[in-house]
């Protein structure tokens, strides 16, 4: 539990917990599936990636409360107390890899919901929460990997967030920048993606007969990103027109100034969103590259901290070789090492 002491107050941030995790990305694909909008921070301003979100505005948490409590019935696993699937009590699913490892306990549901659902964990230690509705009309998925604005090095804020743009900019197998824009575009969707203080989720919908495409482009930004020098020098500029809106706003305004008053060297007082002047100039004059810190966090992003949910209208069995086909190429392992290991006590 990490506590911050702030002018004789007590802090306590949420604490990480792969439940949380999977709470997150499945509010996410259900507020894209039910077309509901959690938060204004979530907008399209630039290539289509989005903003480092630091929860400020009141109007905005009571928002997510209402529709947290909403879920309770929709997502009793992804609210209850994490329960790690143990290869003793795994069922593995007969048609597909031995090595997934299907939640073995019931996942409680409303009567009134008719969709299936199904959670698993990949031998790369990806968790999956899979989604089956026949009558959906669209498709959709968000990822979420413990990677945040929390795990920047302090001598280039602003970094987790900038890796969160520049993996929209091309990977090995799709080197195109925007290409996923385009895909999703070309398939009546779209694609965002915020950076919290602990968390990075990305998320799209689509036409429902394009889900496995879309998974395999979705899930590259997380195996491959190229990072060009290119890229990097164009998206600084998205980064800093992202931080001249900011500042325009009350809540980013007093979010930064309640980040103030957090304990000195709390990552809590880190500067989540950065801007060209944190990203490039003071640490060029250190002779820091920001395409070199961006290959270093990205090391993070390993697939044991990662969670994904996917909806779709395919069967259940459809959609877990499609996640295993698309997401077992992430690098990674259960064991991963948590970021949060850097500041919890
Ligand atoms: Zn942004």
């Amino acid at each position: 539990m990490v506590r911050i002491k702030a002018h004789g107050t007590v802090l306590q941030p949420a604490r990480y917990s792969r439940g949380n995790k999977m709470l997150a990305v499945a509010i996410l694909v259900s507020s894209v599936v039910l077309g509901i909008t959690l938060t204004s921070s979530h907008h399209n301003l630039h290539g289509g990636s989005c903003t480092s979100f630091a929860e400020p505005a009141v109007v905005q948490n009571r928002t997510r409360r209402q529709f947290i409590g909403h879920l309770h019935s929709v997502f009793p696993f992804a609210l209850s107390k994490p329960q790690p699937c143990r290869a003793g009590e795994a069922i593995a699913s007969a048609s597909k890899s031995v090595d997934t490892v299907v939640f073995p306990g019931a996942i409680l549901k409303s009567l009134s919901d008719t969709r299936q659902y199904r959670a698993l964990t990949l031998p790369n230690g990806l968790r999956a929460l899979l989604i089956s509705d026949a009558d959906a009309t669209t498709c959709a998925a968000a990822l979420s990997v413990h990677v945040g604005f929390y795990s920047d090095p302090d001598q280039v804020p602003g970094l987790a967030h900038f890796c969160e743009h520049m993996l929209f900019l091309g990977t090995r197998e799709y080197p195109e920048e925007n290409s996923f824009k385009r895909f999703l575009s070309a398939n009546g969707g779209s694609q965002n993606a915020f950076t919290g203080e602990t968390d990075t989720t990305y998320f799209f919908d689509a036409s429902p007969g394009s889900l496995q495409e879309a998974l395999k482009r979705f899930s590259s930004f997380f195996k491959d990103p190229l990072f060009t020098e290119s890229g990097v020098e164009r998206e600084l500029n998205a980064i800093e027109s992202e931080d001249a809106k900011n500042r325009q706003s009350d809540g980013f305004r007093i979010s930064q100034l309640i980040k103030s008053f957090a304990a000195d060297g709390h990552p809590q007082r880190h500067f989540g969103t950065g801007n060209r002047q944190t990203l490039l100039v003071e640490p060029s004059k250190r002779g820091i590259r920001p395409r070199d810190e961006l290959l270093k966090l990205f090391k993070l992003y390993n697939a044991g901290l990662m969670s994904v949910c996917v909806i779709g209208r395919d069967p259940l069995e459809t959609l877990q070789t499609w996640v295993e086909d698309s997401f077992s190429g992430i690098h990674g392992s259960s064991d991963a090492v948590n970021p949060a290991s850097l500041w919890q006590g």
